[in-house]
C-alpha cells in the first residue's frame, strides 16, 4: 500500500455509478453485464501477473451538478454498450444501461487505478452466462485524457495524479502540510479510539496511524465512512494534499460528531430498554415460577381486563392519571403481597364508577308525569301538586339548584313509592341509600384507605350500584343519623346536598373528588324535630299525614291488591278479597298511619291463597292429564278392591288448561273465618278502649311517635304506702316531671275536686300512688301527656271512670292551665283509627285541625280546652260536678 504505483498510459475502464472507489478502499464487486465481465476477463482472468484497471465514476444527466469535471458521452453512439452491466456492491452502477438507451451518462474525468486481489468466476444456469466476483483495491488517482471504446469495453488514455517522491519530499517540508497532517491525525485517532471503545476491539487501526502516509489515510479513512457521492467526489477531486488533508480533517471530524450523537440517544433508548427489558424477564420469571407452583392463575390477564375497564370508565383526565399510577403499582405487585387486593379493588370500584355515564333524561312531559304519580298514589292532593310544581321548574330550567324535596310522614305513608315515582317522571335511575341509624361520619363518606376492611362510604357505593352519575337518589330516613365519637355523618351530608361543594365530593376512600351535581337527591324522614337546623335549611319539607281507614280503604283496593296479587302471581280469578273484608283488616289487624302492614297482610292472603293452588296444580300434573272422579261409590268400589274407573280428559287438553278449569271452578273469596285462619285472631277491636278503662285510673291519651300518632293508656293506681309517687314504662325525664306536676296539681285541689275533706287534705296520706304507662318495653317522653296524667289520678281518686270514647293530649301548668302541643294532627287521625269518638285539645291548637281531612273532622267531636278544670269536664260522664266550686 505505501508503495508508489507505475501506471500504463491506458487502463481499461470500469464505469461506477454514483460511487467513487478511492485509494486505499477495498470494494467487492459482482460483474453479470457481457461489457463488465469481458473486461474482468480480458484485464484481469486472463493475464498472468494481475492487472490494473480504472474505475471511473459516473451519474446521470439527471443529478449532474457542476460539482467537478464530467465529461458527457452518449451511450447510444454503442450498441454494444446495451447490454453492459456493472454491479458494484450496493452502488447503484449496475443501472446504468438498464436505463434508457439515449440516457447521456456523464463520466468524471479523474478516476482510481484499481488492482484485483481476488477473482472468482461462476456460471449462471441456465443461460450458461459467466459472472464473475472481484475484490478491487484502490492505487491511485488519474486523470482521464481521452475516453473511448475498445471492444465490448471503455479505455482511457490516462496519467497519474500521484506525486513523485521527490515532490512528496518537498511538501513535507511545509509547515502548513505539517500542521494539517497533524490536525488530521489527532482527529483521526479520536475517531479510532471512539470506534475502538465501542466495539472493544484492540489497537491494530492504530498502528496504521504510525505506518501509512499521511495522504493515503486521508483517502482510507473518508472511504470507510457512508458518504454522499458529492462529497466522494470532492474527495476524488482533492488531488493537492493540502487540500486533501483538511477536507478529510473536516470529514472525519463530522464522523466522529454523528457517532458521539448517535451514542448518546442509543443509551438513552438503551437506559430505558435495559429497564422495560428487565421488567420483562423478571416478569417471565415469575409466570414460569407461578407455573411450576401451580399458581399461574390468569392475574396479568385481569390486570388487562382491569385496564381496559379503566380506560373505557370515562375518567376526568386527573383522575385517570392518579388510576393508572395505581394501576402501575399494582402491576408490579405479587398478587400474594399485602395490599394487592385492598389496591386492586380500589381499581375496580374506580372503574365501576359512573364518572360520565348518565341516563338520558327524556322530554319532560308534565301531564304524564301526573298521570303517573296518579296511578300510583291515591290522594295526597297536595303532595303531588307539589312534586309537579317541582318537576316543572325542572323541565324549565334543568340546573336549577332548587330545594331538595324531604318527604316526612310515618312509615308505609309512600314516602318511597312517590320519590321513585318522581325518578320515573324525570326518566333516570331511582337509587335508596337508608341512613337509618347511621352514626359513624365514615358511613357516608367512606374509611381511609390505610385502614383494614375500609371501604366507599353509602353514597359511592349507591352510585356504583346504580351506574349512572345522574340517578335520583333518596337519602332516606335522613332523622335517623345521629352523632357521636365516630364523627357526625350530618355534615359530610351537609356537604352532599350543597349545590356548592357536591361538584367536587370526596369520599375518603375514593381519595378523588366526585361530582355529586347531577344527581337530584329526595329525603325522606319520619319527624322534623331530629334533622339538624343546617341540614332542614337546605330541605323543602313535604309532610305526609297518615291515611284514615277510608283513605286506607281505597288505596288497598285500588293500588295494593292489585299489585300484590300480581306480585304472587294471582289474579282477581282466583282470588277475591271483598271491600268488607279489607276493612276488617284495616280495622281488626293494623293500626298504623301507614298502609305498609295492611299491605303485608292482604300479601299473606295472597301467600295463602298461592300455595293452595299451587297444591292443586300439582295434584293434576301428577295425574298426568286423568282427573279421578272422587265419589263415594268409587270409595267403596275401590275399597272393595276393584278396578278404579277414570274420566279421561281429551289429549289435547293441556295441564295449563286444566289448571285454569280449577282456578276458575274453586275462585278463591276471602271470608271472615278465612281471615281469622291465615292471620289469626284480631289484633285490635273497637271494645279495647271501653275495656282498658273500665275501671277508676285509666285515661287515654294521645301521643305522637315516629310511627305517626298513638293511643297511649295511663294506668294509676294507688295503694298502703309512705306517700311516695311510683312511675314506671319506660319514661323520660319530662314525662316524670309531668307526673310530679299533676300529682302536685291534684293535691292542691283535693278538697275543690272533692277527692278528700277539708281537714284531712293531705291525699298521700298513708298511701303510694303508682303510675304505669304501657306498652312498658317503648320509651316515651314529652310534656303532652300532662292532661291525661292529672285526668287519670282524678279517676283514680274519685273512683269514677273515665269516658271510653274520649281521648286527649295537652301539656298543663303547675297552676292548671292546658298549653298547646305537636303533632295535633297525627293525634286526631291516630284517634279515629281507634274509633274515639271524642278529643280533648288544647284550645291553642285550634289552627292545627286545618290539616286533619275533613271527613275526619266529621266523625270526631273535637272538645277544646283552656284549663285543666275544661278537660276534667269532658273527661268523665256527666261533666265534672265540682267545677263551680273550683275558686282557682
Ligand atoms: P314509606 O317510604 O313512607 O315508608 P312506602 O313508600 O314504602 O312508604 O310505601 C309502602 C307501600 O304503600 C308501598 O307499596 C306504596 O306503594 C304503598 N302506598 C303508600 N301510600 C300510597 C298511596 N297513597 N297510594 C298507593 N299506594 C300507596
Amino acid at each position: 500500500m505505501t508503495e508508489s504505483v507505475e501506471l500504463p498510459s491506458r487502463l481499461a475502464i470500469l464505469p461506477f455509478r454514483n460511487k467513487v472507489l478511492l485509494p486505499g478502499a477495498i470494494i467487492r464487486i459482482r460483474c453479470t453485464s457481457s461489457s463488465s465481465v469481458k473486461l474482468v476477463e480480458q484485464e484481469l482472468w486472463q493475464r498472468e501477473e494481475k492487472g490494473l484497471i480504472g474505475i471511473l465514476p459516473v451519474r446521470d444527466a439527471a443529478e449532474i451538478k457542476s460539482v467537478g469535471p464530467m465529461a458527457s458521452q452518449s451511450v447510444d453512439t454503442d450498441s454494444r454498450e446495451r447490454n453492459s452491466k456493472i454491479q458494484v456492491c450496493s452502488s447503484d452502477a449496475n443501472k446504468l444501461d438498464a436505463k434508457n438507451q439515449s440516457e447521456i451518462v456523464h463520466w468524471h474525468t479523474r478516476g482510481v487505478a484499481a488492482r484485483a486481489l481476488h477473482l472468482s468466476r461462476g456460471v449462471e444456469k441456465p443461460s450458461g452466462r459467466v459472472t464473475y466476483i472481484v475484490v478491487l483495491e484502490g492505487l491511485c488517482r488519474f486523470s482521464v485524457h481521452e475516453l473511448s471504446i475498445r471492444g465490448p469495453y471503455h479505455t482511457a488514455r490516462i496519467s497519474s495524479l500521484e506525486m513523485t517522491k521527490a515532490e512528496m519530499e518537498l511538501v513535507e517540508q511545509d509547515p502548513d502540510f505539517i500542521t494539517s497532517s497533524r490536525q488530521f491525525k489527532a482527529t483521526a485517532l479520536e475517531l479510532i479510539s471512539v470506534l475502538e471503545q465501542k466495539q472493544k476491539t484492540g489497537g491494530r487501526t492504530k498502528v496504521l496511524l504510525e505506518t501509512v502516509p499521511v495522504h493515503k489515510l486521508a483517502d482510507i479513512f473518508v472511504a470507510s465512512f457512508e458518504m454522499s457521492f458529492e462529497e466522494q467526489l470532492s474527495m476524488l477531486d482533492s488531488v493537492d494534499i493540502k487540500v486533501r488533508l483538511s477536507k478529510a480533517t473536516e470529514l472525519v471530524d463530522r464522523h466522529l460528531q454523528s457517532i458521539r450523537v448517535a451514542e448518546k440517544i442509543t443509551q438513552k433508548v438503551e437506559g430505558q430498554l435495559s429497564k422495560s427489558q428487565k421488567e420483562f424477564l423478571l416478569r417471565q420469571q415469575m409466570r414460569a415460577i407461578k407455573e411450576e407452583l401451580g399458581d399461574n392463575d390468569d392475574d396479568e390477564d385481569d390486570l388487562a381486563a382491569l385496564e381496559r375497564k379503566m380506560q373505557s370508565a370515562g375518567m376526568p383526565q386527573n383522575i385517570w392519571k392518579h388510576a393508572h399510577r395505581e394501576l402501575r403499582r399494582l402491576k408490579k405487585m405479587q398478587p400474594q403481597q399485602p395490599g394487592y387486593n385492598s389496591s386492586r379493588v380500589y381499581l375496580e370500584l374506580l372503574a365501576d364508577l359512573p364518572w360520565q355515564n348518565v341516563s338520558e333524561e327524556h322530554e319532560l312531559d308534565l301531564r304524564a308525569a301526573k298521570e303517573h304519580l296518579d296511578s300510583d298514589h291515591y290522594g295526597l292532593v297536595k303532595v303531588k301538586q307539589r312534586i309537579i310544581e317541582y318537576l316543572a321548574v325542572r323541565k324549565l330550567k334543568p340546573d336549577a339548584r332548587g330545594p331538595v324535596l324531604c318527604f316526612v310522614g310515618p312509615p308505609g305513608v309512600g314516602k318511597t313509592s312517590l320519590a321513585s315515582s318522581i325518578a320515573d317522571a324525570l326518566g333516570r335511575k331511582f337509587v335508596r341509600i337508608s341512613l337509618g341509624g347511621v352514626k359513624d361520619e365514615a358511613d357516608i363518606r367512606g374509611h381511609r384507605r390505610t385502614y383494614i376492611g375500609s371501604m366507599p362510604g353509602r353514597l359511592i357505593e349507591g352510585l356504583k350500584r346504580v351506574a349512572v352519575c345522574n340517578p335520583v337518589m333518596l337519602l332516606d330516613e335522613i332523622d335517623k343519623t345521629g352523632s357521636d365519637v365516630r364523627g357526625d355523618p350530618a355534615s359530610a351530608l351537609l356537604e352532599v346536598l350543597d349545590p356548592e361543594q357536591n361538584k367536587t365530593f370526596n369520599d375518603h376512600y375514593l381519595n378523588v373528588p366526585f361530582d355529586l351535581s347531577k344527581v337530584v337527591f329526595v329525603a325522606t324522614a319520619n319527624r322534623v324535630q331530629p334533622i339538624p337546623p343546617a341540614l332542614l335549611d337546605r330541605m323543602e319539607i313535604i309532610e305526609l299525614p297518615g291515611y284514615t281507614p277510608e283513605e286506607k280503604l281505597k288505596i288497598a283496593m285500588r293500588h295494593l291488591i292489585p299489585r300484590v296479587l300480581d306480585q304472587h302471581g294471582l289474579s282477581s280469578e282466583f282470588l277475591q278479597i271483598p271491600e268488607a273484608m279489607v276493612k276488617l283488616v284495616i280495622q281488626r289487624y293494623t293500626r298504623e298511619a301507614g298502609v305498609r302492614n295492611l299491605e303485608r297482610n292482604l300479601a299473606a292472603l295472597a301467600r295463602a291463597a298461592a300455595v293452595k293452588f299451587a297444591e292443586q296444580e300439582q295434584a293434576v300434573s301428577l295425574n298426568k292429564g286423568m282427573q279421578r272422579i272422587d265419589t263415594p261409590l268409587m270409595e267403596n268400589r275401590l275399597a272393595d278392591g276393584a278396578e278404579a274407573e277414570m274420566e279421561v280428559i281429551p289429549m289435547g287438553v293441556n295441564n295449563h288448561d286444566i289448571s285454569n278449569a280449577f282456578r276458575i271452578a274453586s275462585a278463591l273469596v276471602v271470608d271472615e273465618a278465612m281471615l281469622e285462619k291465615i292471620l289469626g285472631p284480631p289484633r285490635f277491636d273497637d271494645n279495647e278502649t271501653a275495656e282498658r278503662v273500665a275501671n277508676p285510673g285509666v285515661s287515654v291519651g294521645l301521643v305522637w311517635t315516629a310511627f305517626g300518632g298513638e293511643v297511649q293508656f295511663v294506668e294509676a293506681t294507688a295503694m298502703a304506702g309512705k306517700g311516695e309517687l311510683h312511675l314506671t314504662g319506660q319514661l323520660g325525664d319530662v314525662i316524670k316531671e309531668s307526673a310530679q306536676i299533676a300529682l302536685t296539681w291534684v293535691r292542691v285541689r283535693a278538697t275543690d275536686l272533692k277527692l278528700a275533706a277539708a281537714e284531712e287534705n293531705n291525699l298521700m296520706e298513708g298511701r303510694d300512688i303508682h303510675i304505669h304507662f304501657p306498652a312498658g318495653a317503648v320509651p316515651k317522653d314529652g310534656p303532652s301527656a300532662g292532661v291525661t296524667l292529672v285526668t287519670a289520678l282524678v279517676s283514680l281518686l274519685s273512683q269514677k271512670r273515665v269516658r271510653a270514647d274520649t281521648a286527649m293530649t295537652g301539656e298543663m301548668t303547675l297552676r292548671g292551665l292546658v298549653l298547646p302541643v305537636g303533632g295535633v294532627k297525627d293525634k286526631v287521625l291516630a284517634a279515629h283509627r281507634y274509633g274515639i269518638k271524642r278529643v280533648i285539645l288544647p284550645e291553642r291548637n285550634l289552627k292545627d285541625l286545618v290539616e286533619v281531612p275533613s271527613q275526619v273532622l266529621a266523625s270526631l267531636e273535637i272538645l277544646l280546652a283552656k284549663r285543666m278544670e275544661d278537660v276534667l269536664e269532658q273527661a268523665f260522664d256527666g261533666g265534672c260536678p265540682w267545677k263551680q266550686h273550683s275558686k282557682l
